[in-house]
């Protein structure tokens, strides 16, 4: 493709470990070689004159900002890197990644929903969960915020749109994280602007077009922290509506753990039980946001003069009095009223747990 560097083609699939572990026992003629890093015919972008023709009508410019903005190469997500929410883990391994991966066992009534939705309070993974998708599945991740599509491109929202799928099918597998996607989709229509109708519609043309095709493999992941805003047609498109819910004691003691492995800390189990026990509520981020204020504990003990001389390893290790002291500046960001909300949103359209 004249212009398109490269080194942006398929960049993800070789970096992805390859710690999924198959539904059946490869045998000798079926080594799976092409699940981890070996390119199978049909299954990305292909030629490069291949990749000119689908781009065929797309400004180029748009496709060099789709790549370096939305078309997301970093570290790789784990499972495991996701505390908690083992309903949605495993319903997401089994309805989309695995089919991902492949297509060729995943037809007829097994076949993929084309589009999911992961609903429930800010801070509790659903973009973690976006991006684990795309790197369990090798697939391509493009993350976008509905929101940005109204303010940031202004009047070329609609084109925006095409020109996001059309390259995500360059480089299928491919994974479109939509967050906010309650003010794409919403279903106040009549107070809606001219231009934001003509995204929406884009937006339904492409999500019913997604994978539709014999070789597509394209998902789409809406996210959306007010699951209420959506319309009829929003919800027949995300066929899969799982709740995302606020971290359990167990998986909050388990992000604590894992935030405070890569510190200083001289906090016991005991206490990281204890921190754990007194924040019911706190979401994901609110827990990151919580570690990130007990870490700097230490470094407020220290005086301004003090400051130029300290070695590193004279700043004390964080302790229980720094989360003591961090848990009456960090609180829970969600309140009873919105959790009640989900569940009865979920009660209603969501897949259960
Ligand atoms: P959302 O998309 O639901 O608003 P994010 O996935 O962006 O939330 O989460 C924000 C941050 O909060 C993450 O980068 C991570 O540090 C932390 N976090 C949230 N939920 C979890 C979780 N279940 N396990 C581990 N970390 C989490």
């Amino acid at each position: 493709a004249a212009g398109v560097p490269k080194r942006s083609l398929g960049t993800r699939r070789g970096g992805v470990n390859g710690k999924f572990v198959p539904p059946i026992k490869p045998t000798e003629e079926d080594d799976f070689g092409g699940m981890f890093g070996v390119k199978q015919p049909g299954m990305e972008g292909g030629n490069e004159e291949e990749i000119d023709e689908r781009l065929k009508n797309i400004d180029p410019k748009m496709i060099e900002t789709i790549r370096n903005e939305i078309m997301d190469i970093g570290a790789p997500v784990e499972w495991d890197d996701i505390a908690g929410l083992e309903f949605a883990k495993t319903t997401i391994q089994e309805i989309v990644v695995w089919p991902l991966l492949r297509p060729d066992i995943f037809t007829g009534l097994r076949k993929p929903p084309k589009g999911l939705l992961l609903f429930g309070p800010p801070g509790t993974g659903k973009t973690l969960i976006g991006k684990c998708i795309a790197s369990q599945s090798q697939s391509t991740f493009f993350s976008i915020s509905a929101s940005s599509l109204t303010s940031k491109w202004i009047g070329d929202g609609e084109k925006m749109v095409r020109a996001l799928f059309a390259v995500a099918k360059v480089h299928q597998p491919a994974v479109v994280f939509i967050d906010e996607i309650d003010s794409l989709l919403t279903q106040r229509s009549d107070t809606e602007h001219e231009s934001s109708r003509r995204i929406k519609t884009e937006f339904l043309v492409q999500l019913d077009g997604a994978g539709t095709g014999e070789e597509e493999r394209i998902l789409v992941v809406g996210a959306t922290n007010r699951p209420q805003e959506l319309d009829e047609a929003a919800r027949r498109r995300l066929v899969k509506r799982l709740y995302i819910p606020l971290p359990e004691f167990s998986a909050r003691k388990q992000i604590v753990e894992r935030l405070m492995s890569n510190e200083r800390s001289a906090l016991t189990n005991e206490q990281i039980d204890e921190v754990a026990s007194l924040t019911d509520g706190y979401s994901g981020a609110d827990m990151k946001n919580l570690c990130q204020e007990a870490s700097l504990g230490p470094i407020r003990s220290i005086s301004f003069s003090a400051m130029h001389q300290i070695t590193a390893d004279q700043v004390r290790p964080i302790a229980m009095e720094d989360f003591k002291s961090a848990l009456q500046r960090v609180r829970a960001s969600v309140s009873n009223k919105d959790l009640d909300a989900y569940v009865q949103w979920d009660k209603t359209y969501g897949m259960g747990g």
